[in-house]
């Protein structure tokens, strides 16, 4: 779908729908947004123009996924051996997935940020070391032993469907990428990935969010074994990089392009304090683990008994997010109590 000249949505499957559902469903979103069992489908955007090709995210390493990006470009006069930059907002697999397979194809300059870099070696080449950890992680928080080892191995089901790469160009924001008419600034916005990357042509009022910022669902904020700090803090503070910014185009990773960004942001803003409050409340007096908090915390999707392995880690994760940024602002204290971490009233 063409955006304006030179700027394309192109739309690949996740693996469990086909080419034609996940299209019927960017259709049927965009006109009644619902939350869908689990994400449909990535938006990557092709940008041409004087003889350059960028794409900013792929998808998955399918064959699905494959053919619908080579039929999304052909659409538009060009294939995905022609393209010579690859920028990927993060690392997660339905961005970064098919990397690797394309950088054999067009041997493209695959640009990634130097946080998310980082983890490429950790959560793709050598995964064993990272599931060792997530174990120890999740049982620290209170997550009871016998569920832990399930948990920590529930997204590598995944690992399959990913053709990892190490990047040919890392970056740390700042820095500009020129393509024809085209010049995107790249702004760094850590949160939801600590190497998450946003790309803004102020000439032409454009903003590809990735991840960071999605029409109407919320990106996961999560802490994991491998990230450090408060990435909930780091989140709303890259909000606050974009709110001023002079945007025509909203143009994301998932759902549909949309329009009024400082809209969106404040939404978010609000998302999340009412989360906070809600978290907040979910401490007892005495202490509680993220995992007690996270099963008394109303989810969109249900109670964290009822879910998938892996979406109750994203749930602990997210979870441990929201109180380590209320430890951030002064509203908790954490003890480390019985070879578990606790969160207290302050
Ligand atoms: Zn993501
Ligand atoms: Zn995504």
């Amino acid at each position: 779908m063409k955006i304006l000249d030179g700027i394309y949505q192109l739309l690949t499957p996740f693996p469990q729908f086909t080419f034609d559902e996940a299209k019927k469903l960017r259709v049927e979103l965009e006109a009644r947004p619902r939350v869908t069992k689990g994400l449909p489908y990535v938006l990557p955007y092709m940008v041409k123009d004087g003889g350059d090709t960028l794409l900013i995210d792929c998808g998955w390493n399918t064959d699905d996924a494959y053919a619908a990006l080579e039929i999304g470009m052909k659409e538009h006069g060009s294939h995905p051996s022609e393209v010579n930059r690859l920028f990927i907002t993060h690392v997660h697999p339905d961005h970064f997935g098919m990397a690797g397979r394309l950088k054999r194809l067009a041997d493209c300059d695959v640009i990634i940020h130097e946080k998310d870099a980082e983890v490429v070696n950790a959560r793709y080449f050598a995964p064993k070391g990272l599931i060792d950890d997530m174990g120890r992680f999740m049982q620290m928080n209170g997550v009871p032993p016998l569920e832990s080892p399930t948990m920590a191995q529930g997204s590598m089901g995944m690992i399959d469907k990913v053709s990892p790469v190490p990047p040919d160009t890392e970056v740390k924001g700042g820095e500009t990428i020129k393509i024809g008419a085209f010049e995107f600034e790249i702004i760094w916005t850590p949160g939801h990935s600590p190497g998450h990357i946003c790309l803004y042509e102020p000439n032409h009022k454009i903003l590809f969010t990735g991840d960071h910022i999605l029409p109407t669902i919320t990106p996961n904020v999560s802490i994991n074994s491998q990230t450090h700090g408060s990435p909930l803090g780091d989140y709303m503070r890259s909000l606050d990089k974009l709110d001023k910014l002079d945007v025509k185009y909203v143009l994301p990773a998932h759902e549909f392009d949309t329009k009024d960004l400082q809209k969106r942001i404040s939404e978010i803003h609000h998302h999340h304090e009412d989360r906070l409050a809600e978290m907040l409340r979910c401490v007892d007096a005495g202490g509680s683990t993220a995992w007690e908090v996270a099963g008394r915390v109303k989810w969109a999707t249900g109670m964290l008994k009822e879910f998938e392995p892996h979406m109750q880690r994203a749930a602990v994760g997210e979870t441990i997010a929201h109180l380590e940024y209320l430890y951030e602002r002064g509203q908790l204290a954490k003890v480390f109590r019985d070879a578990h971490l606790h969160w207290l009233p302050v």
